[in-house]
């Protein structure tokens, strides 16, 4: 039986970081314990999404095209999936053309079926950005900008979304395992008894996308393509439907509702489930670009190694929810769970082996309680992974890795090495370790392919751990007389101090490496050492206010002066002359709040008195970039 399951695939507008890794490790867990489980053929597809106007936006201030921009960010993708040992089958990029013939076959399809109309969308936009800003009010500021965004209307083609309602209640209703967890199941069920609103599916303001066939002017707007992509990526197989589509919280919405609605429009097979897990909080926040807390996995994999990392992740994460990452935590848990406990097993059970037995397995049953024991976990285990609680699993095995470390040290294999009546005893001792070591390291398997692996070649095991099956797990299985391989240790200690400098350094690096892959200029000031310091009552004498911008105009025979016309809460407007003509249109400043120094001696710029100085960053090479406020924030307001 085949078994499908993706990753979200990754908008190009940031680079590969901790969560995107993190998503992307658990999908490579899964297939392969799908394997184990004799699922065959199993695939999973991941890629990269590659349309619309942010990546039209930063293709453009790189000054490349965005297919150029997208094949760049995608190919990073790739390397860092390469590195990080990820095995999947499919990178779809949307800018694939056999990814535009699924879109418009969904298209056709949905609109040969009455899903499909002409409407008009009303939104607010940003002319400067060239931005939708989504859930926006009429007047409120853009985000990137801080200017006050325009309400536009535009004809789009529309989903009839609304259509869905009762068929999509249906679906949770009676297939509870179609959205999970269950309490995000919940959110969304209450979230579509609210009704559901038709979905605009076009724009014919983006020029970066897939055409819509009926009117070039208009290209499909991101849900309707992105999602699609799963079933591109498998186009002229029978994957499709998808058995998983495994996501982050935040795309919920639009996996368990948009998608399911456009294939049921479409008269399409539904995929089969969607699992939706937490974020990775770094210093108890979400990771973001804007609080500059993103960690990116490669530097963290180099100082631990991959699966270190990969074990850490789904130790620590319950799978569905927000869970922690930090340096220090990774450190603690690598040197007790994998040093001393998984590593530590091995290390001193093949040694034992080895010593006392000439480095072959000796043939037992083994001690029947310790059997118990990993029966028991074994099955447990099984059920946790089936339910991609991956913690509660490894807690599992961590139990019985407990359980043989205690078992050894009770039985002293060093003391009845030396007693010639306690042969049997101590190869019943020596094999119940090395039994407990196989099944350990093959349930480990899915998580960390790469030590456990290692390990299994130590044991001397023939078949390797990537054939093993669910059935081939059972106590026993492990042959006496079988030649143990060379001892090597899989995880050394590690220093906590070094490692974290290392990864502390390492993130520095990795972080400029993909800045100026993603075309992000150095800003020229940053780069040079701050200015000499000066004290809190020298800062005090400058002084900032805020400001209102009243008129504006260009100062005649100057290309770079305007000439402005500014409240700053005193009775009459400040005359303030400003170099940024080039970066800001005169009308476009009308109404704006901006930064004044408003006690600098006033001077003569062509033959006017400005009376004080505007606040911009000064970029080398670049424009000037007004200071400027987020929130609202009252005239003449002082800044300290
Ligand atoms: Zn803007």
């Amino acid at each position: 039986m085949k078994y499908y399951l993706t990753t979200p695939i990754y908008y190009v507008n940031s680079a590969p970081h901790l969560g995107t890794a993190y998503t992307t490790f658990v999908a490579d867990a899964i297939k392969r314990f799908k394997k184990m489980q004799g699922y065959d053929p199993v695939a999973i597809t991941t890629g990269s999404d590659e349309h619309g106007q942010n990546v039209e936006r930063a293709a453009k201030s790189s000054n490349i095209s965005p297919e150029e921009y997208a094949t760049r960010v995608a190919d990073e993708f790739v390397n860092q999936w390469a590195k990080l040992g990820i095995d999947y089958d499919y990178f779809i990029r949307t800018s694939d053309p056999k990814h535009f013939e699924t879109v418009h076959d969904l298209f056709d399809r949905c609109q040969r079926n009455g899903y499909i109309y002409k409407g008009s969308y009303t939104g607010q936009y940003c002319f400067h950005d060239e931005l939708y800003v989504n859930d926006a009010k009429p007047g409120d500021p853009c985000p990137d900008c801080g200017r006050p965004t325009e309400t536009v209307t535009e004809e789009n083609y529309f989903f009839k979304l609304s259509a869905f309602q009762e068929r999509l209640l249906e679906l949770y209703e009676n297939d509870p395992k179609f959205v999970q967890p269950d309490y995000r199941r919940n959110e969304l069920i209450q979230f579509v008894k609210g009704g559901l609103n038709d979905l605009s599916i076009t724009r014919t303001s983006i020029k970066w996308g897939i055409p819509v066939p009926v009117e070039g002017n208009h290209v499909f707007y991101v849900w309707f393509d992105a999602l699609t992509s799963y079933m591109s990526a498998v186009k002229g197989t029978s994957f499709w439907p998808a058995d998983l589509h495994l996501i982050g919280k935040d795309i919920l919405r639009f996996h368990a509702i948009y998608w399911p609605a456009f294939l049921m429009a479409a008269g399409l097979p539904l995929p089969k489930q969607v699992v939706a897990h937490g974020w990775i909080l770094v210093e108890e926040s979400k990771m973001s670009k804007s609080r500059g807390n993103i960690i990116r996995p490669s530097p963290v994999a180099d100082a631990v190694g991959v699966d270190a990392l990969r074990y850490f992740l789904m130790r620590e994460i319950t799978f569905g929810q927000d869970g922690s990452f930090s340096y220090d935590a990774l450190i603690q848990r690598y040197n007790a769970d994998l040093a001393n406990g998984l590593g530590n097993l091995a290390s001193r059970t093949l040694t034992m082996i080895s010593q006392y037995r000439g480095g072959v397995v000796p043939t037992s049953d083994g001690a029947s309680d310790v059997a118990a024991v990993a029966q028991t976990v074994v099955q447990s285990a099984l059920e946790s992974f089936d339910r991609f609680d991956f913690s509660r699993a490894l807690e599992l095995i961590w139990s019985l890795i407990s359980a043989i470390d205690k078992f050894i040290v009770e039985r002293a294999p060093w003391k009845l090495v030396k007693d010639p009546g306690s042969e049997r005893l101590l190869d019943e001792t020596l094999y119940t370790a090395a039994e407990a070591l196989r099944i350990a390291c093959a349930w480990l398997y899915p998580v960390m392919p790469g030590a456990t692996a290692k390990i299994w070649a130590q044991l001397g095991m023939k078949q390797p751990i990537e054939s093993m099956r669910v059935s081939d797990l059972h106590w026993g299985k492990l042959a006496g007389g079988q030649p143990i391989g060379r001892i090597e240790a899989v995880f050394p200690r590690i220093d906590a101090k070094v490692a974290i400098e290392k990864m502390k350094e390492g993130e520095i690096q990795e972080k400029a490496r993909q800045d100026i892959l993603m075309g992000k200029k150095p800003v020229a000031e940053e780069a040079k050492p701050a200015s000499a310091t000066i004290n809190i009552d020298e800062f005090g004498k400058v002084d900032l206010r805020v400001g209102l911008v009243l008129s504006a105009e260009r100062v005649k025979g100057s290309d770079k002066l305007l000439h402005l016309k500014v409240d700053i809460g005193e009775p009459a407007p400040r005359t303030i002359v400003a170099g940024i003509a080039e970066a800001y249109e005169p009308e476009k400043m009308l109404g704006r709040k901006v930064v004044i120094v408003a006690n600098l001696a006033p001077r003569k710029l062509r033959g006017l008195e400005s009376q004080g100085m505007i606040v911009a960053a000064s970029l080398e090479g670049g424009k000037p970039v007004l200071a400027g406020f987020l929130e609202e924030v009252p005239v003449g307001a002082r800044l300290k």
